[in-house]
């Protein structure tokens, strides 16, 4: 007669093996239930997404064990939580840097790893066109790219990394700064700039995203503490004043000149402009042949040029600007076509001021752009 052969064992196992097991099992349920120490990885595994699906505003890491998939996890994020304070460095808080890129600059590249806001709270993101010079640049951003996330020290690597190459065609091909600035250039250059930002912006804004920080590719100088020098505001968007450093012949020294117009006050004049415009028109700033007599931010340098003096603005440039990332996730975006007709960032400044956020701009807080 067959008799269960558990039974038979249990009852001849003698007082001291039954006692070894208990304690075995206790040990083993003390391992899996205790926290494990927080190392470097446990930090790492907090920010990391557990899923290829996941936002991509977190790296995601393949199972070291293959095979062991699992279903697709259901992840639940709290936008409550996700704090936008003017303090983020002590809060913790995860920035988005997002830009679009048709030439690769070293100087900007530097100017970047410079930024000292902890660079594992930050991702970066890049939009690059499919010519032959968004190859060139797409090539020499990964070898920068590859140098600063495996070779070099750990506190200057950035927490994740997106590129995208761009699906659609650029609107002028040839970079040279005349030919960018041609006035008859700018509709369609800056439509096609809007959808890159719009592409870039969609594709990798995360829900752990505090701010978001457009900084472009020929920015190449700007205070270390570029983010939280502006978050330290509080302002929904807030702009620096762009300017360009030139060797200047008359006096034989370097100089500076203001670069980007396109953060403004709005006018009467330009007002009454777009008034009488078609609904596919748009105004464009610091061309003669359309004076507007808007105040530029570029002019208002004060004297005293105290950094913290704040204006508010109805028109922005792109070159920098941080945006709370509520206000992207509220659908600002930048228009691709003529919004009130205005275009791209500027467009982006009105959208976000029919949402109720107001832009600002800070005339004596600078950063650079490159001089071709
Ligand atoms: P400007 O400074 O006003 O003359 O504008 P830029 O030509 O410098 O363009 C602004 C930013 O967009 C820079 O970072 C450029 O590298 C980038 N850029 C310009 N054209 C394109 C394009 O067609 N596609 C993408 N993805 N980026 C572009
Ligand atoms: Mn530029």
């Amino acid at each position: 007669m067959a008799r269960p052969m558990g039974s038979v064992r249990l009852k001849k196992a003698n007082p001291s093996t039954l006692l070894l097991g208990a304690v075995l099992c206790i040990f083993i349920i003390i391992f899996l239930v205790s926290p494990s120490t927080p190392t470097k990885t446990a930090r790492l595994a907090v920010n990391t997404a557990s899923h290829h699906l996941s936002p991509p505003t977190s790296p995601y890491r393949k199972s070291s064990r293959p095979g062991e998939l699992g279903p697709p996890p259901v992840t639940h994020y709290k936008l409550n939580n996700v704090t936008i304070t003017p303090d983020p460095i002590a809060n913790q808080e995860h920035v988005l840097i997002l830009t679009p890129m048709a030439r690769f600059y070293q100087e900007y590249w530097d100017n970047l790893l410079k930024l000292n806001y902890p660079h594992e709270l930050i991702t970066l993101g890049f939009i690059l066109p499919k010519t032959k010079e968004g190859n060139a640049a797409t090539t020499a951003l990964q070898a920068q790219i590859q140098r600063t996330q495996k070779q070099g020290p750990e506190k200057d690597r950035f927490k994740s990394i997106i590129i995208l190459r761009q699906d659609f065609e650029p609107a002028v091909m040839s970079q040279d700064e005349s030919e960018r600035h041609k006035m008859a250039n700018q509709k369609a250059r800056r439509e096609v700039m809007a959808k890159a930002r719009n592409s870039l912006l969609f594709t990798t804004l995360g829900p752990s995203t505090s701010w978001v920080l457009w900084l472009d590719a020929d920015i190449v100088e700007s205070p270390p503490t570029l983010i939280q020098d502006l978050a330290s505001h509080d302002k929904p968007l807030i702009v620096p004043n762009c300017f360009q450093r030139y060797y200047d012949g008359d006096t034989k020294k370097m100089s500076e000149r203001p670069y980007d117009y396109n953060s403004w006050q709005d006018s009467e004049i330009a007002q009454q402009l777009a008034a009488q415009m078609g609904p596919d028109d748009i105004l464009l700033e610091g061309y003669k042949e359309m004076a507007t007599y808007r105040a530029l931010m570029a002019y208002m340098v004060t004297e005293q040029a105290d950094k913290s003096l704040v204006i508010p603005l109805d028109g922005v440039g792109g070159t920098a600007l941080l945006v709370k990332a509520d206000v992207h996730r509220d659908g600002a975006m930048f228009p691709p076509f003529a919004f009130y007709n205005l275009i791209e960032t500027e467009g982006f400044a009105k959208m976000a001021k029919r949402l109720g956020w107001q832009p600002w701009g800070l005339p004596n807080y600078k950063v650079y752009h490159y001089n071709e």
